[in-house]
């Protein structure tokens, strides 16, 4: 079957021809019909310091998508050949405290696909019925492809609780954008989004910002005092993996706020320690997603009337992802998805 394989240890992805997968008693083969591209394929494609150490070569990458179920394990009781579906993407190891406690997202021995195992840029994806989720199958098929991002973004959203409090939200990538409409529909007051990409802070306003502002021109400490909020903002989400942008969410929250961690520093940052201290600041990592809860507020809020399709800017065919690779590098864009098979 066709895969987009990084074969090689250096800057690039090629196309492969490599065999399907085998189905275990207790998998799920999936025929992927949507994929997205996530930042992190990106820096798998770069070739970066972080993606040499980590990836093992030749591994086909991909970790955002939807497919059809072809084919089900002996084992499998729960999902049928032509179930819409995507795949949590952190395979667990089942048995470590966190495993047996049921809080499987904070697994210690997690395996990624796309990084440690085979990924969705391929026809075929194989995995584990445990990391299957079956879909509202009624849900527009785009949007099923962008569970995985989807979920980051909610879970972070909803660590905190943002109901009629102001939050801000550094980082307009695919993420914050997705973000931003979750706390609006989450019932947050003043939603302020901060970005260097005129693109993406357009993509906020679109998705429900108050006031999308690049931090070029414009200080968060100035569009507090227009939008009449006095002590900061009640939450925080870092959406950046900047350090500049960090210093300035410690610098604008209130007295006890409370920050959620999800950007991926690319560096050591310093952190303005005094503030935290003395404003009594909670600072939160978040990692993945919750398997599966967040998968169920997810389909919930789509119920519900939450749409985060305006995120999704570019929809091209899956041979042309060096196109997609060039959007993502060019940041004007929103998510990327490509597509693998109608349907
Ligand atoms: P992205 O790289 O597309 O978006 C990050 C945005 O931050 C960009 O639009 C960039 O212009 C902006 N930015 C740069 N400097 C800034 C500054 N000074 N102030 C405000 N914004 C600034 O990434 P994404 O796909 O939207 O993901 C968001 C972050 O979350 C990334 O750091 C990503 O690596 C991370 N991530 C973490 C997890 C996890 O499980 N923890 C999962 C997925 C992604
Ligand atoms: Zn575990």
């Amino acid at each position: 079957m066709n895969a987009l394989v990084k074969s090689r240890r250096e800057p690039g992805l090629w196309i492969q021809d490599v065999s399907e997968p085998t189905v275990g008693i207790n998998d799920v083969l999936i025929k992927v019909l949507r994929a997205g591209i996530c930042g992190t394929d990106l820096h798998i494609y770069e070739w970066d310091e972080w993606a040499q150490r980590t990836i093992p070569v030749p591994m086909t990458i991909g970790h955002e998508f939807v497919g059809i179920i072809a084919e089900t394990g002996s084992n499998v009781h729960d999902f049928s050949a032509g179930d819409i579906v995507s795949g949590e993407g952190h395979v667990v190891c089942g048995h470590c405290r966190n495993c047996m406690a049921g809080r499987r997202h904070l697994c210690a021995h997690t395996k990624g696909i796309g990084v440690n195992r085979p990924g969705a840029f391929a026809e075929y994806i194989v995995l584990p019925q445990t990391n299957v989720w079956f879909h509202d199958q009624s849900l527009n098929r785009d949007v099923q492809a962008i569970f995985d991002p989807f979920g980051n973004a909610a879970h972070t959203a909803l660590r905190f609780n943002v109901l009629g409090e102001d939050v801000l939200i550094t980082g307009a990538g695919p993420i914050g954008c997705m973000a931003t409409a979750v706390v609006r529909h989450a019932g947050a007051r003043h939603v302020v989004v901060t970005d260097v990409n005129p693109y993406r802070l357009d993509l906020a306003a679109a998705m429900g910002a108050t006031r999308a502002i690049d931090v070029r021109h414009e200080s968060i400490n100035a569009i507090q005092r227009e939008l009449g909020m006095d002590e900061g903002f009640d939450v925080g989400l870092e959406m950046s993996g900047n350090a500049q942008a960090l210093g300035d969410m410690i610098a604008n929250m209130c007295h006890g706020g409370k920050v959620a961690m999800l950007g991926i520093p690319q560096r050591d940052m310093t952190i303005d320690w005094h503030t935290v201290v003395f404003n009594m600041l909670t600072l939160q990592g978040i990692y993945g997603r919750e398997m599966y809860e967040t998968w169920y507020k997810m389909t919930a809020m789509l119920q519900s009337g939450l749409d985060i399709a305006p995120v999704i800017t570019h929809r091209i065919a899956w041979d042309e992802y060096e196109q997609g690779f060039a959007v993502m590098r060019d940041g004007a864009c929103g998510k990327v998805i490509l597509n693998w098979s109608d349907g």
